[in-house]
């Protein structure tokens, strides 16, 4: 009827009385038949942890008199501590108060003893039932991650909350994982939304099938999962674990019968038996950070938060806030440098590198500040102000008769992101009057891989119009060739890395030799850059066309020095060896 066949009723009676107790065991076993239901009974709630005792059973009678406690204020602790059993208030003679009481602390019905019946009780005891059933599926609904079917993000900090108490009560370890899948968009840009979300399903039935039925599996959200490891003795056992999920995304996943790779780069945060008094807050954060190093440092890993950590972060959290109101405060500044033609050594054009001078006068490199703020995502504020920088200072230089052209700016692959990226830059180009063809944008070879739709509207968009594009640090990321073959590339920028090391290294000098072919192949111009001597140069098979860039010819240089070298070097053009 209530309960699928065979299955009893399991019913808890919180009485003093023990009279009491069997008259209304009486009236319920008149209610259902004997074989359905099963009553217990507890004389003294105060004696027993009535919260976890009541996750056994299917509803509850409770009195309202018990001793020197009111069965509302039982009523109100125990619902306030997470109880959903169904609690049935009974008392001895009508009262309002106590009514509107029972009602207001979660109390799913109110009946008073001497006028129980069977018919009463069975009533009450089904409705009672079928509104647990019935919450039970909105609050699955609400707390479900509908395409894994994984805990959601409001479930996982009820949960976590729930776990670090228990740890916190039994002296256990507790492990939190924070798991930010690597290469998701790729998978999604170039196989199609279905193919992401029967990653992700795979994904969560893999998790699920790695962890034990205690501990907890999450999906926060896009491509980050989590997973709290409950109650563990040793620390060893985490570590064990942690293998198992890394393990998960070694194997592909196989779609439409094409295997796919999906790695993941996991933040973990350990709370030991001591400490187990953490607060959420702070245990997301520690794993979020580890999470964060792990990603900056190389993928496809696992890191454990520790203290130290907390000063890195610290500092960072104090450079972005600081760098916020860089802008504001006057302390971005631009530097040019030079690159020159393979041909001659003449110059043909700059490249813009934004400079930090903070507050205190300390310069901040760009390989510290950029990240920070690209993870703030104030990126966006400062990559627009170095487009119209950048374009205000051609358009002077452009008055004072110089034709220091083309101006490359480094562009952050959150800005060609966010809408109006292409807008801005055609609306700042009409503003100083300056040609497409004098701006060149460089985007990273990652970014250009990882953000496959975005990037290729912004790339023909304005390459419609003429302006170029460079792919920077080239060789460092993965590229599909036939991809750089069909987007509207004009140059690629050899990564600093291979030519520092060409002299000493043969795989760098091989690597320098297969991407200066590929630039030939695919009819680009070459751009190497961090040159710091001729030697360099002369290992390099180079056309003529190609542009060299580096501390040989000159450091990154204010705007007025700027003038001063491009002065210089058109009296004396160097033909190159
Ligand atoms: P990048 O785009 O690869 O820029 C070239 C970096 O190499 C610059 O470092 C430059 O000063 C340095 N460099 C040039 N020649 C040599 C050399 O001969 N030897 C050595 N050792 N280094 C050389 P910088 O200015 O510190 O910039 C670092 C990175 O910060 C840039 O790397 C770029 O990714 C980023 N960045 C700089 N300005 C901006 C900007 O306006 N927007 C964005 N999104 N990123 C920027
Ligand atoms: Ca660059
Ligand atoms: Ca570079």
């Amino acid at each position: 009827m209530f309960k699928k066949a065979g299955a009893q009723l399991l019913v808890l009676i919180v009485d003093d009385d023990e009279v009491d107790y069997l008259s209304i065991k009486k009236i319920l076993l008149q209610a259902f038949r004997p074989d359905q239901i099963e009553t217990h009974w507890i004389r003294d709630p105060a004696a027993i942890d009535l919260v976890a005792e009541l996750q056994r059973y299917d509803i509850c009678f409770i009195d309202q008199n018990i001793g020197r406690q009111s069965g509302i204020d039982i009523i109100r602790q125990v619902t306030a501590s997470g109880n959903i059993t169904p609690l049935i208030l009974l008392t001895g003679v009508d009262d309002q108060w106590v009514d509107n009481k029972a009602c207001e602390y979660g109390a799913s019905d109110y009946l008073i003893k001497d006028q129980l019946t069977a018919q009463l009780l069975n009533r009450v005891v089904r409705f009672s039932l079928a509104k647990k059933d019935h919450a039970k599926k909105l609050t699955k609904l609400a707390y479900t991650d509908s395409l894994t079917g994984l805990a959601n993000r409001g479930k996982f900090d009820q949960e976590l909350e729930f776990s670090l108490a228990t740890a916190n009560r039994t002296s256990n370890y507790l492990a939190l994982l924070v798991i930010d899948l690597d290469n998701f968009k790729i998978i999604n840009d170039r196989y199609g939304h279905p193919a992401g979300d029967a990653v992700l399903v795979e994904l969560a039935r893999r998790l699920l099938l790695a962890v034990r039925k205690s501990d907890i599996v999450a999906r926060l959200g896009g491509d980050e999962f989590a997973v709290v490891f409950n109650c563990y003795k040793h620390a060893d056992d985490i570590s064990e674990l942690k293998d198992k999920v890394l393990a998960v995304f070694q194997q592909p996943i196989i779609f439409k019968q094409q295997p796919l790779y999906c790695q993941a780069s996991i933040g973990v945060s350990v709370v030991t038996p001591g400490q187990a008094n953490n607060r959420i807050e702070e245990v997301l954060r520690e794993a979020d950070n580890a999470l964060y190093q792990i990603k900056h440092k190389g993928r496809n890993a696992c890191l454990f938060f520790n203290p130290k950590m907390k000063d890195s972060l610290a500092k960072a959290a104090a450079l972005e806030r600081a760098l916020s109101c860089a802008i504001a405060n006057n302390e971005l500044y631009l530097n040019f440098q030079p690159k020159v033609s393979v041909a001659d050594h003449s110059v043909c054009g700059v490249e813009v590198l934004l400079r930090w001078r903070n507050q205190f006068g300390e310069i901040i490199a760009p390989g510290v500040f950029i990240p920070i703020a690209e993870r703030s995502r104030c990126i966006l504020e400062i990559g627009r102000w170095v487009i119209e920088q950048s374009c205000r200072q051609l358009r002077a230089w452009l008055d004072q008769g110089l034709s220091i052209v083309p101006v490359a700016i480094n562009i952050s692959p959150l800005q060609i992101e966010e809408q109006g990226f292409t807008e801005h830059i055609i609306s700042t180009l009409a503003k100083y009057n300056i040609a497409p063809e004098m701006l060149e944008l460089e985007i990273t070879e990652t970014a250009l891989m990882e953000n496959i739709s975005q990037v290729t509207e912004a790339l023909s968009c304005l390459a419609k119009i003429g302006c170029r594009w460079s792919i920077d640090d080239f060789g460092t990321g993965y590229s599909s060739l036939s991809r750089l073959n069909d987007l509207p590339i004009d140059k690629i920028k050899i990564d600093r890395s291979f030519v520092e090391n060409i002299e000493t290294s043969e795989s760098c000098k091989k690597i320098c030799n297969i991407i200066i072919s590929l630039a030939n192949t695919l009819d680009l111009t070459l751009v190497v850059e961090g040159i710091e001597a001729e030697s360099q140069i002369l290992l390099l098979p180079l056309s003529k066309r190609d542009e060299l860039q580096g501390f040989y010819f000159s450091r990154p240089l204010s705007a007025d020095d700027l003038i001063a070298y491009f002065g210089a070097c058109k009296k004396t053009p160097r033909a190159s060896g």
